[in-house]
């Protein structure tokens, strides 16, 4: 078993996760069996309970787990399957010697960070390698170096180190190179202070990913190889890439990063087929038409929380060989300025989840937009809720029906807490989470776009259709195209007398990958390319 641990230095923001993401795709691509984990320095349990302005997106795995969204870079990047032990806060790190503490299993000693938590932090490591026979596990430590937080996390490794060997693991840094306009420089100072500070605890550094605007010449790296005690190959230029974050594998493949590491981990593979990743960014880069979508969401400004949708419609994008523009359109301004204004002249509208009441009429303004100017709608979780609240005020005449979420008196409660939520009491971890079966109605868009009636997809909600006003709304041509096995759960609605008006109760982009793009983002996209104006 071998392991690599990725860090980061400088600053944040560095694509650190992309950069372990990209290993791990040229690593796998080598034949080797990976996985990838990584450690978060914060005290929340999980990024569950912290909104999108503090954290990005939520990713949500198979088995429910609400994770960083590096775990979504992961997964599209590789073929590996995450659950619940791929990451780890510092959060779960103290709950779990805290219990341990309670039931006296520390017998009488004093607990301390070393080596309570640090022990605990390499149980995890070491969790992992077991139960997921690979030969490879790449652990990227959250944060930057320096951070305090970070300083168990960093010690764990280097006792995780020890016990492994040298030659069985290796910290491949992630660093910024910085272009001094007024010198015309690139700078090395900060990254040579940043190995110094991870020196300072025991670790060094075998490679170097270089985030840099400009080219590293040979004078950089070489002065980057003598003061970071790294071999000159293994200074790796990572320069910001041209169009897609996908040819980043590609980029650092060119720069040698994947034979050196193989090298230094006494790994013997062959060069890595990346024939069809290369194929997947070539369409991306070379679309034969374009597209306009819009979003309308609530953290429009924010690059990171709708993170997964985005990349899904690249995906969906690349299949279609359609480049898609986006445009993002704060809920709040078309409640306020009316949705005409923003959505008149786009080819489709795409309603994503959300909690919380702020912008959602909105959304649902959104909604009949669609229906009525008869333009693609993608509704996702809260996306078909709102759906359905605007179908139901619109055109089946139940005034001010809403969700209990938003209006707890409302006279027409469509959308009600999941039974299974009544008695919940903690925020954290407790809604309807992780993959669940669905099954299809034949006859249905739904069933036209997945072409088969049984699949499986990832919920992270606690609001649901109320089965109660079914047989109205059918009445009036909306159609429940999907439900649960049991019956109880409406999973996907769609609209009879509309071109491509489809929405889930899922999130349907945590399964989305470039080379197996997503059935209803391809048909979104596809029913998108047919009504462009
Ligand atoms: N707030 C809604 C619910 O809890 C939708 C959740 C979501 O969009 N993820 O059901």
């Amino acid at each position: 078993m071998k392991y690599i641990f990725v860090t980061g230095g400088v600053v944040s923001s560095l694509g650190k996760g992309i950069a372990a993401a990209s290993l791990g795709t040229l690593l796998e691509r080598r034949g080797l069996k990976i996985s990838l984990q990584k450690l978060d320095p914060y005290l929340n349990v999980d990024p569950g309970t912290m909104n999108p302005f503090q954290h990005g997106e939520v990713y949500v795995l198979a088995d429910g787990s609400e994770t960083d969204l590096d775990l979504g870079h992961y997964e599209r990047f590789t073929q590996c399957v995450l659950s619940r032990s791929n990451n780890v806060t510092s959060g779960q790190i103290y709950e779990a010697v805290l219990s341990k503490e309670r039931r006296g299993e520390y017998l009488g000693r004093t607990v301390q960070v070393i080596p309570h938590i640090t022990e605990e932090i390499k149980a995890c490591i070491r969790r992992l390698s077991w139960t997921s026979s690979v030969d490879v596990v790449i652990t990227e430590i959250g944060g930057t170096t320096g951070d305090i937080e970070g300083l168990p996390f960093l010690e764990a490794i280097r006792q995780f180190i020890l016990e492994v060997g040298i030659g069985n693991a290796i910290i491949v840094h992630v660093t910024l190179i910085p272009f001094i306009r007024a010198a015309g420089e690139l700078k090395t100072k900060p990254t040579q202070q940043s190995v110094a500070k991870l020196r300072e605890i025991g670790l060094q550094p075998q490679a170097l990913i270089c985030r840099s605007e400009k080219p590293l010449d040979r004078e950089v790296r070489q002065k980057l190889s003598l003061y970071c005690n790294v071999s000159y190959e293994a200074v790796i230029e990572a320069r910001d890439v041209e169009h897609t974050i996908y040819e980043f594998p590609i980029n650092l493949k060119a720069e040698g990063l994947d034979s050196f590491v193989c090298k230094a981990l006494k790994l013997q593979t062959p060069e890595p087929d990346m024939a069809s990743w290369e194929g997947f960014v070539y369409r991306v880069i070379h679309p034969k038409v374009r597209v306009c979508i819009t979003i309308v969401g609530k953290y429009t400004e924010l690059q990171d929380a709708y993170k997964s949708i985005y990349e899904s419609l690249t995906h969906a994008g690349a299949s279609n060989d359609c480049g898609v523009d986006l445009t993002l359109v704060d809920a709040e301004r078309i409640e306020h300025e009316g949705a005409e204004k923003y959505l008149r002249r786009t080819a489709g509208i795409l309603v994503p989840g959300g909690f919380g009441d702020r912008g959602v009429e909105g959304k649902i303004l959104a909604a009949k937009f669609a229906r009525e100017s008869r333009i693609p709608y993608l509704g996702l979780c809260l996306g078909m809720q709102v759906a359905i609240i605007e179908f139901a005020r619109g055109v089946c005449g139940l005034k001010h029906a809403n969700s209990t979420e938003f209006d707890p008196a409302t006279p027409h409660p469509v959308i009600a807490i999941l039974s299974e939520q009544l008695t919940v009491e903690n925020k954290g971890a407790s809604m309807r989470l992780g993959r669940c079966p669905i099954i299809i109605q034949k006859n249905t868009l739904a069933y036209r776009v997945y072409g088969r009636t049984e699949i499986q997809e990832r919920h992270r909600h606690r609001y649901e259709f109320n089965v109660h006003y079914r047989a109205q709304m059918e009445k009036y041509g909306f159609v429940i195209s999907a439900i649960s096995p049991d019956g109880d759960l409406v999973e996907l609605v769609e609209l009879r007398d509309h071109p491509w008006f489809l929405a889930c109760q899922f999130h349907p982009e945590f399964q989305s990958k470039p080379n197996d793009p997503h059935p209803l983002f391809q048909g979104f996209v596809a029913a998108c390319i047919a009504n462009q104006p």
